[in-house]
């Protein structure tokens, strides 16, 4: 007797897109790709654990408890699995899905909602990120951030250790192209993001810059709002589609036949506003426009009209921000722009791949497997002997670098715009 269709089942809970949890075979060939899993050996902590989870609740057959809860918090996102996977399960979608599941209908702890609640009103609008550092900055000059670090409570101090030097972030390290780009080049846009361009301008600033020196004409946006990804990874998907919203109307008046971000998350969040505006009628095509735009700055480089003359010496090994290798699928690019940098020596990490904890606010979140990670992390790169460490994305910069200052290693984390633009001075 044939089996009856998928279809024929309907769920009882609204979980996530039921029909994506029929893609997985239950093979288990992701778990080793799974950092969670890895960590903690526990089945519900990998990706295969947490499918079963997902589907047993969308069934009815197990309530959406602490320990359930807990399983799916634990997840980092970081789309490792779809990776390793030979069935192409969107794990991506789904646990997007089941975050917002778990949103709308489990009470967190106290602590743990205040968490989440002052990252979500704080991080995605650079002026109010701009004005809570306002005064860190100024305890930073009076040299006591020591002294703020012993009264602070635990939480406050695990987000302190984890901020960049407050000074000096917003100028750019590449000088201005002096010539003109032809009229004919391709135009880009660097989407400034939200926490990167407080935290991170440079990164924006040297990309831009760079891709004017390569021939590129670059756009402005006006106005930047924050990609959505803050959101899509913390089960927020209203307010998620409202910036959406925001950011396919600026892209689209920019014109810009390229779409860069200096934030592998935010490049992955715009290239998804396709599937995340499907069903407005209003957005849905220029969505699908601008989520055909988005590249990544190597790659971009790489086929640039323009090649000009870089040279630096040093040893450097190179991290995969998550969602460039699992979401964009860029393993390659970056590696071949580094090597092509004349006094460059690559030297590959083990677990290059494999997520170092940051996972967009997963730090602030889950700060004891966050740290775990970045402890792993950091043992793989000492391991190599490298001077610095390049990555494409300031989340990991920040995590990363947070590692190695409490190791007292003096080997620099740089982001690949900044390691660039060093390079062609
Ligand atoms: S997204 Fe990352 S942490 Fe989550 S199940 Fe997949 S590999 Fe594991
Ligand atoms: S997610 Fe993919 S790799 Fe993992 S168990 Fe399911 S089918 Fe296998």
């Amino acid at each position: 007797m044939a089996s009856p269709a998928v279809t024929s089942f309907s769920p009882v809970r609204d979980v996530c897109d039921y029909e994506l949890l029929f893609d997985c075979v239950h093979c288990g060939l992701c778990a080793e790709a799974c950092p969670t899993y890895i960590v903690t050996r526990c089945e519900m902590d990998s990706p295969r654990g947490r499918i079963y989870l997902m589907k047993s609740i969308a069934e009815g057959r197990i309530e959406l408890d602490d320990d359930a809860a807990r399983h799916l918090d634990l997840c980092l996102g970081c789309r490792g699995c779809e990776t390793a996977c030979p069935s192409g399960v969107h794990y991506g979608r789904l646990i997007e899905g089941a975050r917002s599941f778990v949103e709308r209908n489990h009470r967190r702890s106290l602590v743990d909602r205040l968490k989440r609640r002052a990252v979500s009103a704080i991080f995605p609008y650079p002026n109010r990120l701009r004005m809570l550092l306002a005064p860190l900055k100024l305890v930073d000059r009076l040299g006591l951030t020591a002294a703020l670090r012993t009264i602070a409570p635990r939480t406050i101090r695990d987000w302190l250790d984890l901020l960049p030097s407050l000074e000096g972030r917003e100028r750019p390290l590449a000088s201005e192209s002096t010539v003109a780009p032809r009229a004919d080049a391709p135009t880009v846009v660097v989407h400034h993001g939200c926490v990167a361009q407080v935290l991170a301008n440079s990164e924006n600033l040297n990309s831009e810059r760079i891709l004017a020196a390569a021939g590129y004409r670059v756009v402005q946006l006006e106005p930047t709002a924050c990609c959505g990804a803050l959101d899509l990874h913390s089960g927020n998907a209203a307010r998620a589609r409202d910036f959406a919203r925001a950011n396919v109307r600026a892209l689209k008046k920019s014109g810009a036949d390229a779409i860069v971000s200096a934030a592998s998350g935010c490049s992955v969040a715009i290239e998804e506003y396709a599937d995340l505006l499907k069903d407005e009628p209003d957005f849905v095509e220029d969505a699908r426009a601008i989520s055909s735009r988005v590249r990544d700055l190597s790659s971009l480089l790489l086929d640039a009209p323009a090649n000009p003359k870089r040279e630096f010496r040093g040893r450097v090994t190179y991290h995969d921000a998550c969602h460039l290798v699992h979401g964009l699928g860029v393993r390659d690019a970056p590696r071949k722009l580094l090597a092509s940098i004349p006094g460059v020596t690559i030297v590959e990490m083990t677990e290059s791949d494999l997520c170092c904890g940051s996972a967009g606010s997963y730090n602030l979140t889950e700060p004891a497997m966050a740290r775990e990670l970045a402890r792993r992390k950091a043992d793989n790169i000492v391991a190599t002997g490298a001077d610095y460490v390049v990555l494409a994305n300031p989340g990991c910069e920040f995590q990363i670098a947070a590692e190695l200052r409490r190791r007292g290693s003096n080997i620099k984390v740089v982001h690949l715009a900044d390691f660039l633009a060093m390079a062609s001075r």
